[in-house]
């Protein structure tokens, strides 16, 4: 019997050794690849909630994944000066503040892709995220989609949001001290806005497309009771002038019933017909009330544990940036917590 020699017998004992040590490499590098695939938190929506939750989840080295959505910076990257937001005394422009609370994010690591979420499955963890031609996979979500206010839908009102357009009250009614203004809307909100208006304007105009009011009866009253309020319908708005000129100096009303139409000098048009939460996505999936706003509970929990919904794609009631901001942070505390319960 010839004895291989020493270096010949243990040839093939290295090779296969050689060959287990590549094969446990590689399953490392594919479960590294895995792992680092999923993340550990995805937000959807780059508002002032979004961005919030980015900043807090990124410090807390979450590496946060932000999907952009349709409208990157939500409500406040329509909208011209903030003068209620914290720690700015002279103000500061929607689109500045959200550029800053962006900058911030990016600073502790977070990671931004633009394009709007297509899917999502929640049905098992890791959760998955569809936009555009990606797939996401995360082990927590935040849901900051926001809210869109319902527009009148003309192409002048477009061009003229921030500028005499408006579709929040508390946001930009003291910039109309002393002037003629107009609410369009036959709803609560419409009350609520005019009413609130009236605290500035010398008058306040309200327009509504039908005689009958969907609003409640005592905000209806309150309204109707306010002298500083004349309502005027069934009339709809059909043109806002002076594109031209960026600001706002009168609109083109029609009588629905006569379909007369005639001018109405005014410095302001407030568009108050209501917002829809950008929840389609999710019905099914995640509670929501009769309106479409996402219900939450102990803070910003959804009814699928290590999913979370901040500021105004569940708050019908505050609409604030900085309550849109406040529970931001309170979803992405809580995302921290999930992750640290749940740690494989
Ligand atoms: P609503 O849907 O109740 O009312 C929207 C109003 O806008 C309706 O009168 C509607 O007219 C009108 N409208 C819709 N689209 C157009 C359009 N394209 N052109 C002209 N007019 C239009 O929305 P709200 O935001 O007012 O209220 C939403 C919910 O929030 C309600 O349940 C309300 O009670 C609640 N709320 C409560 C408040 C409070 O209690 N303090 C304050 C604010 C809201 P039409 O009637 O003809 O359809």
């Amino acid at each position: 019997m010839v004895q291989k020699s020493p270096a010949l017998a243990g040839r093939p004992r290295n090779d296969t050794m050689g060959c287990l040590d590549w094969f446990a490499a590689l399953v490392c590098i594919i479960q590294y690849l895995g792992e680092n695939s999923v993340h550990k938190v995805i937000i959807i929506g780059s508002g002032c909630a979004g961005l919030t939750a980015a900043i807090y989840a990124a410090r807390a080295d979450l590496n946060p994944l932000v999907l952009d959505g349709y409208e990157p910076g939500g409500q406040l990257a329509l909208t011209t000066m903030v003068e209620n937001f914290p720690g700015f005394p002279d103000g500061i422009l929607g689109p500045e503040l959200i550029e800053n609370s962006r900058k911030q994010a990016q600073r502790f690591g977070t990671e931004f892709q633009s394009g709007a979420v297509t899917s999502v499955d929640m049905s098992r963890r890791p959760f998955t995220v569809v936009a555009g031609k990606e797939t996401y996979e995360t082990e927590s979500l935040i849901i900051a989609a926001g809210a869109s206010a319902r527009m009148l839908g003309i192409e002048s009102e477009r061009h003229l949001l921030g500028h005499g357009v408006s579709t929040c009250a508390t946001c930009d009614g003291f910039f109309f001290r002393g002037k003629d203004i107009i609410v369009v809307g036959g709803g609560d909100t419409a009350m609520e806005e005019a009413t609130f208006l009236t605290k500035f304007a010398k008058k306040v105009t309200l327009i509504h497309r039908r005689n009958e009011f969907r609003a409640t009866k005592i905000m209806l009253d309150r309204a109707r009771a306010n002298e500083k309020i004349e309502f005027l319908t069934p009339y709809v708005i059909e043109e806002v002038h002076d594109v031209n000129s960026k600001s706002v100096e009168k609109v083109r009303i029609r009588d629905t019933e006569s379909n007369a139409t005639s001018e109405l000098e005014t410095s302001g048009v407030f568009v108050a017909i209501g917002h829809d939460p950008n929840t389609k996505l999710f019905k099914g999936q995640l509670d929501m009330d009769e309106n479409g706003y996402l219900t939450t509970h102990d803070g910003p929990k959804t009814n699928i544990e290590g999913v979370f919904a901040a500021g105004d794609v569940q708050d019908h009631h505050y609409r604030q940036a900085i309550t849109a901001a406040g529970s931001g942070c309170m979803a992405a505390i809580e995302a921290e917590r999930f992750l640290e319960r749940h740690k494989g």
